[in-house]
């Protein structure tokens, strides 16, 4: 059973099978021998980033000119997320690096920040991430404290973020913070670089799951910077997070599936072996009927998300749709982990089950990149909306 193959999806050409194959490989050689040293370390190896960069995997839609392969099919980065999914590696935030940070180029980069900051993001040689959150903020985006102020030959920035991937490792920041503390929505979007005088990090946060992702608070005490590593429009940074807002809850979407395929999978071949009352724990009714409802609603979620790649391939994939593929994705493999968990029964509560590291990883996909309380108004907004 191999969800990758099923024929509910669309059969990949030769270059996209090609790509799996590859992606696959890669990921088995040269990703997967260092999974439990990661999880030991808390922290994964930025080698790896340089191995998947050598690779042509990182950035794959920037164009040639810095470096890049041009490809700005979704589908490629899909498959990437569903193989790096299927080798459980959650600490090495690709997707993370290539699309939810390297898009903000992309969309506002002028063609000097570009220059400057993808091709090192290409190789895998400099590794983004991207600071919003902050201890006294994080749905509520625009309630943000961190302050940049204009010193007309230069931008100060003050304040403190949380919660922020690739805290540890990353060496380009996109930081958000307030430009006119007096407009609620003025926010614009600053490049700090590992180096600047005033940047620092704390310690790696310890976490439920996840545990080979840095995870970790950055703080900025008179950070002078220069104005080209401004990020578009200083008053409309709020409006740029938006822009990529249907990307981001899609990649969201395409994880969270991801994951709980793998989940069911896992769960599968447990109770297919294990037996108790001399059958096989999935000979018993509440087993087959657990498993039965599970593979029906991922059979659906997957159609769903696999049609949303293709309206964003086209352009047409809104910001409100995407949040619906986040609420029903994230709150599945919940769902779906939990239950392989309890069918796995003891087993699955000890940590050398990988059930039970699926179980923790995905449980922060209901909070991150907007949590489904958030999703869920933002759906109903919509549908009231029309009500108008
Ligand atoms: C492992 C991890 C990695 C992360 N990585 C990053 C990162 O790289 N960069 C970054 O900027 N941030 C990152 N975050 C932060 C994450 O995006 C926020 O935690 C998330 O947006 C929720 O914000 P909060 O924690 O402040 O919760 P709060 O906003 O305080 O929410 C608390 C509760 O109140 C609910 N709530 C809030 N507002 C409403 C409302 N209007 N209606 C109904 N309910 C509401 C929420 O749904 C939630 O249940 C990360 C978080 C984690 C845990």
């Amino acid at each position: 059973m191999d969800y990758t193959t099923s024929p509910l999806r669309k059969p990949l050409d030769e270059e996209l099978t090609l790509f799996r194959d590859a992606v696959r490989k890669f990921l088995e050689r040269e990703i997967a021998p260092h999974r439990e040293t990661w999880l030991k370390n808390g922290i994964v190896d930025r080698e790896a980033y340089r191995k998947a960069g050598e690779q042509g995997f990182l950035l794959m839609w920037a164009d040639e000119k810095y470096g890049g392969l041009g490809i700005r099919d979704f589908r490629f980065e899909q498959i990437l997320i569903e193989e790096q999914n299927r080798i459980m590696e959650t600490g090495l935030l690709l997707t993370l690096h290539s699309r939810l940070v390297a898009s903000y180029f992309d969309h506002f980069g002028t063609e000097e920040q570009k220059q400057r900051f993808l091709p090192p993001a290409i190789r895998g040689e400099t590794i983004f991430g991207i600071a919003m959150t902050e201890p006294g903020a994080g749905s509520d985006l625009a309630g943000i404290k961190a302050r940049a102020e204009d010193k007309g030959d230069h931008w100060l920035l003050n304040g403190q973020k949380t919660y922020i991937s690739n805290g540890i490792l990353g060496d380009v920041f996109i930081v958000a913070a307030k430009t006119d503390p007096t407009v609620q929505h003025a926010i614009g979007l600053f490049i700090i670089e590992g180096h600047m005088p005033g940047f620092s990090r704390g310690n790696k946060l310890r976490k439920m799951g996840m545990h080979s992702q840095d995870t970790a608070e950055l703080y900025f005490d008179n950070v002078k910077l220069p104005k080209e590593n401004l990020l578009g429009d200083p008053a409309r940074g709020f409006y740029h997070m938006m822009k990529g807002l249907a990307e981001e809850r899609l990649i969201s979407s395409v994880v969270s599936l991801a994951m709980a395929q793998q989940a069911f999978k896992l769960t599968c071949d447990y109770v297919t072996e294990r037996k108790a009352f001399g059958k096989r724990i999935a000979d018993f009714q509440n087993s087959r009927f657990i498993l039965a409802r599970l593979k029906t609603e991922l059979d659906v979620a997957q159609v769903f998300v696999d049609r949303m790649v293709e309206l964003h391939n086209d352009g047409l994939l809104d910001s409100v749709m995407a949040a619906e593929g986040k609420l029903m994705t994230s709150e599945l493999v919940g769902r779906v982990t939990d239950q392989g968990v309890q069918l796995h029964g003891g087993a699955g509560y000890m940590a050398e089950y990988p059930i039970s590291q699926l179980y923790t990883d995905c449980r922060v996909h209901r909070i991150f990149a907007g949590t489904s309380e958030i999703m869920q108004e933002i759906i109903s907004r919509a549908i009231l909306k029309e009500y108008e």
